[in-house]
C-alpha cells in the first residue's frame, strides 16, 4: 500500500490536490481511506443510522435538468401526485414505526396554491405525531418567503443539491435559462440557512466530464458552506433524457460506484460530524450499497415509503431500486442490512445533524 495515501490520511488538513489523490484511490489504497472513515465516523458521530422515511410526492416538475428522467421535457414520463390521505398515511406509518423522519421530496413546482397546500400538509403531519416526527423537504429553489413558510409549517430541514459546485460544469448540465441558474441554486442555500434550516447539498459523481478534482472541489464546498448534511451519489444515466447521449464517455457503473464510496468516506474524514446520506442510487448499483455507504462514513438512510403504486413513475434514473417492494418488506430487509454494516438504528430519534447543533451555539 501507498506510503502517499497513508500520509495524506495522518494530515489534519487537506489541499484539494490530497484530496482528489484520495479520490483516485486504487483497490489496496481505498482500503485505507475506508478504515480510516470508519474510524472517525465511530468517534464523531457514533454507529447510530438515522431513518427519513422518504416520500417522493410527486413527479410533477417544471425544469429540465438535463440528466434527470422526470424533467418537465420528457412527455414519456407518466405523471402522479400523492394524494394528502396518502402522504398523511405514509407518514402515519412512519411515526407509528418509530422513523424519527420525513423527507417529502419531489419535483420543482411554485404557485400560491401548491406553496399552500405543502404548508398545510406540513402542519397536518405535525399534528399527527404530535410534533413527534421531524420533516425534511426537498422541493427544488423556491423565494425567501416560501422557505419561511415551510419552515414555520413544521419543516426544520432542506436539501438542495448543487448538484455540481463548479458553475462552468452546472451550465452544462442545465438548460442555458434564467430558471437553471448556478447563482440562483447557490443563494438558495443561503437563504435556508438565514431562514434556520438544518441545511443539506449534495453532487452527483462520475458526471461526464467530471474529474477527480472537480469532485475535489466540490467537497471543499461543502465544507467553504459550513454545511450540515450531505445527500450525494453517483449519476446514472436516464435514456430519456438529453444526457443519454454522452453515455459512452462515462465510468462503468460499478467504478461510479467506488468513487461514490470514496467520496462519502472523504467526505466523513474532512466534515467529521456532519450527517451524511447513503444515497439510494447507491443500491441502484450495488445491492448493498447503501449498507456499504454507512460502513464507510454514512451516517442516514432514507427507507421509501412512497405508496407503491406510485414508485415506478419517480424515476429519476434508470434501475432505480425498490420500486416494487412494500413499506414493511422494505423495513424488515433493511434492518437487518444495516445491523450486518454494523450499525445500530436510531428509532424515534430525530438525529440531527451534531454540526448543526454546535452551529447553533455559536
Ligand atoms: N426537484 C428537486 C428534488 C428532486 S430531484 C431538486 O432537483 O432539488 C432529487 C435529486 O435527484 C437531484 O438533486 C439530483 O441530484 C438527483 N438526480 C436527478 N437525476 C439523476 C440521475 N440521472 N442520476 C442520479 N441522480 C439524479
Ligand atoms: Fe426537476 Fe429536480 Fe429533476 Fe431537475 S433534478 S428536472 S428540478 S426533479
Amino acid at each position: 500500500m501507498s506510503e502517499k495515501i497513508k500520509n495524506i490520511l495522518s494530515q489534519e488538513n487537506f489541499s484539494k490536490v490530497d484530496l482528489a489523490a484520495l479520490l483516485a484511490a486504487g483497490e489496496e489504497d481505498r482500503k485505507l481511506v475506508f478504515a480510516k472513515a470508519a474510524e472517525i465516523k465511530q468517534a464523531y458521530v457514533g454507529n447510530k443510522v438515522y431513518y427519513r422515511g422518504l416520500i417522493e410526492f410527486s413527479n410533477l416538475c417544471g425544469k429540465n435538468c438535463l440528466y434527470c428522467g422526470i424533467r418537465a421535457g420528457n412527455k414519456k414520463a407518466r405523471r402522479y401526485e400523492v394524494t394528502e390521505e396518502e402522504v398523511l398515511e405514509a407518514a402515519r406509518y412512519a411515526w407509528e414505526n418509530k422513523f424519527g423522519s420525513l423527507v417529502l421530496q419531489a419535483g420543482e413546482r411554485s404557485g400560491k396554491d401548491y406553496v399552500r397546500r405543502i404548508e398545510r400538509l406540513l402542519r397536518q403531519i405535525k399534528k399527527m405525531s404530535n410534533g413527534e416526527l421531524g420533516i425534511t423537504i426537498s422541493l427544488g429553489e423556491q423565494s425567501e418567503e416560501t422557505y419561511r413558510r415551510w419552515f414555520e409549517a413544521g419543516a426544520h430541514r432542506y436539501l438542495l443539491r448543487i448538484e455540481v459546485s463548479n458553475p462552468d460544469l452546472y451550465h452544462r448540465y442545465h438548460p442555458k435559462n434564467k430558471v437553471h441558474d448556478y447563482q440562483t441554486r447557490l443563494q438558495s442555500l443561503f437563504l435556508l440557512k438565514k431562514i434556520g434550516y438544518q441545511v443539506g447539498t449534495g453532487v452527483m459523481i462520475g458526471l461526464p466530464f467530471q474529474t477527480v478534482e472537480d469532485l475535489a472541489m466540490d467537497l471543499l464546498f461543502f465544507r467553504e458552506h459550513d454545511i450540515d448534511m450531505v445527500g450525494m451519489g453517483p449519476y446514472i444515466e436516464h435514456e430519456d433524457t438529453p444526457m443519454y447521449r454522452y453515455k459512452d464517455q462515462l465510468l462503468p457503473k460499478v467504478d461510479r460506484f467506488y468513487l461514490s464510496l470514496k467520496m462519502v468516506a472523504v467526505l466523513r474524514i474532512l466534515m467529521k460530524d456532519i450527517n451524511i446520506a447513503a444515497a439510494t442510487a447507491m443500491q441502484a448499483i450495488d445491492p448493498m450499497g447503501r449498507e456499504k455507504a454507512i460502513k464507510v462514513g454514512a451516517n442516514i438512510i432514507m427507507p421509501n415509503l412512497t405508496p407503491s403504486r406510485y414508485r415506478e413513475d419517480y424515476l429519476l434514473y434508470e434501475d432505480k431500486p425498490c420500486t416494487d417492494e412494500d413499506a414493511e418488506e422494505c423495513k424488515r430487509c433493511l434492518e437487518a442490512r444495516i445491523h450486518m454494516a454494523g450499525g445500530e438504528i436510531g428509532y424515534g430519534e430525530w438525529g440531527d445533524s451534531k454540526h448543526f447543533e454546535k452551529r447553533k451555539k455559536t
